[in-house]
């Protein structure tokens, strides 16, 4: 038997790493378990959200999201560049650096804490052990008094488009493209398809992106989904909405798609195909038969509200538990299961965590929408305010979109705040925090805020809740 330690985590990710740093901030003796290599068979940590995921998918967002403003913006307002052309290895290079230096800022930050990290697939054998077999197949059990599971998840695949080495792809795939795929054919419309196919779409591809649901993001409220679904039109992403996909052959070196839609069979023919249509969770093995830690039909690990498992000392946290499939939900719920196990009381607050799309205007949501608080009987009042009345957004040459806020009819208490525009990934913080501290309409609309800046438009959407934005007519 090896050392033993208070505190186990196995996986690295966001929800993993996290956890370990805190546990270890908090004084307990932590190890932190992580079976991912690099090309290089070098372990890494970070996960998915480092490693394939938030950060690489930001990086090209940013690096395509740049040379459209080039190309099609800058002589707007008075920059000339002549044709500016996108160079793909050298994107790709800058990605590359970035996940490097998150992944490297990881492994620091292990040190600085004292997490002991663990190269190796870590598996529960017992309440209270983790076998870790190495890279070159050599076992060794370690014990600890608590073990926190944060094994993340991986791309659901789907029968009738069967993954190949580079013509039909998962997000992972997508991140590495060498040229710009001439007709590029995405499956999903959510948050990753949106994405990479937007970036995609802005370094020169036809981007046509397959949906089987009827309606465009469900989850944000209408007015700002159509609002989204119009300027993304615009941009050149073909949606097909109620458009299931059937079957797919692959043909020299092409991507024949068969899907149906209200008018019947179609095929399209695509030089890569991208399958988005969501992630499971990844926890196959992660528990030994017989410990007795329940999954459901999926493979969720079943937990309580402060991510305990049905055993005690086993958590579990992220993306491999119930909820929201984001890098800040499964680091908040590991801060929490660290406190918790160093015997603080602690919480999510599961209502207040904000969800990003980061196209070109990003969407970003928290909380209730008009819809979801009508379906559940609670009577609302709502703000809404145009960015194309905000005088930053317009010196910016951003004047897409509107944020609107949804408040108790009777309390004036924020419910939900859902925002396309120029970043608002940045300005959804305010809803964050508002509804975090159970704040009115009021409260925003009695506050000063800068001018000018786009969060004015917050500011603005709140006086709307009670009829009275002062920019608007
Ligand atoms: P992961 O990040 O998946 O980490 C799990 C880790 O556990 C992995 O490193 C894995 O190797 C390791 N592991 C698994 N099993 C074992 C084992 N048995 N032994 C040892 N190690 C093990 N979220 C956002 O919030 N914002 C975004 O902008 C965003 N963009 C995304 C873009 C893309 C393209 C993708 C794919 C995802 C994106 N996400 C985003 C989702 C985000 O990446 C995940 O929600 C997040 O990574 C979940 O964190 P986690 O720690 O639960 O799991």
């Amino acid at each position: 038997m090896a050392d033993k330690f208070d505190v186990i985590v196995i996986g690295a990710g966001p929800g993993g790493y996290v956890a370990a740093i805190r546990a270890a901030q908090m004084g307990l003796k932590t190890a932190c378990v992580e079976k991912w290599v690099n090309k290089e068979g070098k372990t890494v940590h970070g996960g998915t959200c480092l490693n394939v995921g938030c950060i690489p998918s930001k990086a090209l967002l940013e690096t395509s999201h740049k040379f459209v403003e080039a190309r099609d913006h800058y002589a707007e307002i008075g920059i000339e560049v002549g044709e500016p052309k996108p160079n793909i290895e050298k994107m790709l290079a800058f990605k590359n650096s970035v996940i490097n230096k998150n992944v490297g800022g990881i492994s620091a930050l292990f040190k600085a804490n004292g997490v002991t990290a663990i190269d190796g697939t870590g598996k529960v054998v017992s309440s209270k052990e983790v076998e870790v077999t190495d890279h070159d197949g050599n076992s060794q059990t370690y014990s600890a008094d608590n073990i926190v599971i944060a094994a993340g998840s991986v791309p659901v695949e789907i029968p009738p488009t069967p993954l190949t080495d580079d013509l039909i792809v998962t997000s992972t795939g997508a991140l590495e493209f060498t040229e710009v795929p001439k007709r590029l054919g995405v499956i999903g419309a959510g948050v990753i398809g949106l994405e990479l196919g937007s970036v995609w779409n802005r370094l020169g591809s036809e981007v046509t992106v397959l949906e089987a649901m009827d309606s465009f993001l469900p989850m944000v409220d209408t007015a700002v989904a159509k609002e989204t679904q119009k300027l993304l039109k615009k941009q050149g992403l073909d949606i097909k909405l109620g458009a299931r996909v059937t079957g797919s052959e692959v043909k020299d070196n092409e991507v024949v798609v068969k899907y149906a839609d209200a008018d019947g069979d179609q095929e399209m023919t695509f030089d890569k195909l991208i399958v988005c249509v969501g992630r499971r969770p990844y926890t196959k093995g992660v528990v030994a038969d017989g410990v007795g830690v329940e999954l459901d039909e999926r493979g969720f690990i079943f937990v309580d509200d402060q991510c305990r498992t049905n055993v005690p000392g086993v958590y579990a946290i992220g993306d491999c538990v119930r909820g929201p499939m984001l890098a800040h939900k499964a680091s908040e719920e590991g801060v929490m299961v660290a406190d918790i196990i160093a015997g603080h009381k602690a919480e999510v607050n599961y209502d207040a965590i904000p969800s990003v799309i980061y196209t070109s205007p990003e969407v970003a949501w928290v909380g209730m929408t008009e819809q979801d608080a009508k379906a559940k009987g609670v009577e609302v009042k709502t703000g809404s305010f145009p960015f194309s009345a905000n005088g930053r957004a317009l010196a910016n040459n951003a004047p897409e979109g509107m944020a609107k806020i949804i408040a108790d009819a009777e309390t004036d208490r924020i419910l939900g705040v859902h925002i396309v525009s120029q970043h608002a990934g940045e300005l959804i913080a305010q809803g964050v925090i508002a509804m975090e501290f159970g704040s009115s309409a009021e409260d925003l609309a009695l506050t000063c805020y800068a001018h000018p800046s786009t969060s004015e438009a917050i500011h603005e959407a709140a006086l709307a809740v009670d009829g009275h934005a002062i920019h608007m007519a």
